[in-house]
């Protein structure tokens, strides 16, 4: 019988994950489909309840159910806890068991950008809101102590810092002392959706004093190419855009339904195309 997997959100109609997952269901011959349920969040209860009755095999949770569904599934793993949000959703033998694989899709991704270990790197974390928390929690889960945050409410930023339930040695800054410091970094994330179409002149920072051995990386995907990278590609420093981190936390959620885990470069292709090439 062919299995049903999917995404639930709110709304839902613009997402790219059921192309990428019937792209993938389809090239390694499994007999299952990927839908897009638009679910509003008083119906979130009642949509839970009736995929358990209906046995479907597996979903993402996209906005705004990543937090509210916790409460809502029979397991959440360790990690996914601590970050306070669930993106995949398995069905173990009929138990619901929440996973978040944006922080790992993102490691995943970046660690094929990065010259040095991610470990030993300093890491400036721009924003402190779900993504920001997903990334920083996974970061200090797999013992990357140094990752200071700035954000435009600094409390978020000492917030997250303080809600890490792994060793840290991170420290809420300012955009001025960021600025100023910009060299020590070996990586530079932003998790903003300053940049973000349509306001594409915008950028979170300014690179004045970046080092070009530093990898600045930008979780955005619309433009593909954001003020900041640009910003950063001229100063001669390492960009990355935020489809690494889309395809690879779909490619880890499709490994967790099937155990295969997926060609990457295929999914990115699907996704481009999606975006307009
Ligand atoms: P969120 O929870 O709403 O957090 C937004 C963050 O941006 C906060 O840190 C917020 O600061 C900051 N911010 C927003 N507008 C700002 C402004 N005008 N000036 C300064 N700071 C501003 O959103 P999210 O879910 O983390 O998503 C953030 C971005 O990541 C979006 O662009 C989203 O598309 C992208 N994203 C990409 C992926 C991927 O797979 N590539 C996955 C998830 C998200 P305050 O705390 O001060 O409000």
């Amino acid at each position: 019988m062919e299995k049903v997997y999917g995404v639930i959100g709110c709304p839902i109609a613009h997402s790219m994950s059921p192309e990428m997952h019937n792209d993938l269901f389809d090239f390694y011959q499994l007999q299952s489909r990927y839908h897009a349920f638009h679910i509003e969040p008083e119906k979130l209860s009642d949509a839970i309840k009736g995929f358990k009755a209906i046995g479907v095999s597996g979903f993402n949770v996209t906005v705004p159910h990543k937090i509210a569904i916790l409460d809502l599934l029979d397991e959440v793993e360790a990690v996914a806890l601590n970050i306070g949000a669930v993106n995949t959703v398995v069905n173990e033998e009929g138990r619901l068991v929440g996973y978040n694989t944006d922080g790992q899709g993102y490691i995943h991704s970046i660690k094929q950008k990065m010259n040095q270990s991610l470990e030993q790197s300093r890491v400036l974390l721009i924003g402190a809101g779900g993504a920001a928390r997903a990334i920083y929690i996974t970061l200090a889960s797999i013992g990357v102590l140094n990752v200071d945050i700035v954000n435009r409410t600094k409390e978020k930023a000492v917030e997250l810092i303080g809600s890490c339930q792994y060793k840290n040695s991170s420290t809420a800054l300012t955009i001025k002392e960021v600025e100023q410091a910009l060299g020590q970094y070996d990586l530079i994330i932003n998790t903003t959706s300053i940049g973000m179409h349509p306001h594409v002149e915008e950028s979170p920072i300014s690179l004045e004093n970046l080092s070009e051995n530093t990898v600045v990386s930008d979780i955005i995907y619309n433009p593909l190419k954001t003020k900041l990278l640009k910003d950063a590609e001229q100063k001669g420093a390492t960009i990355d855009n935020g489809i690494g981190m889309f395809v690879n936390q779909g490619a880890l959620a499709f490994e967790k339904w099937t155990g295969i885990f997926p060609d990457t470069t295929r999914m990115e292709t699907v996704v481009k195309k999606k975006l307009g090439g």
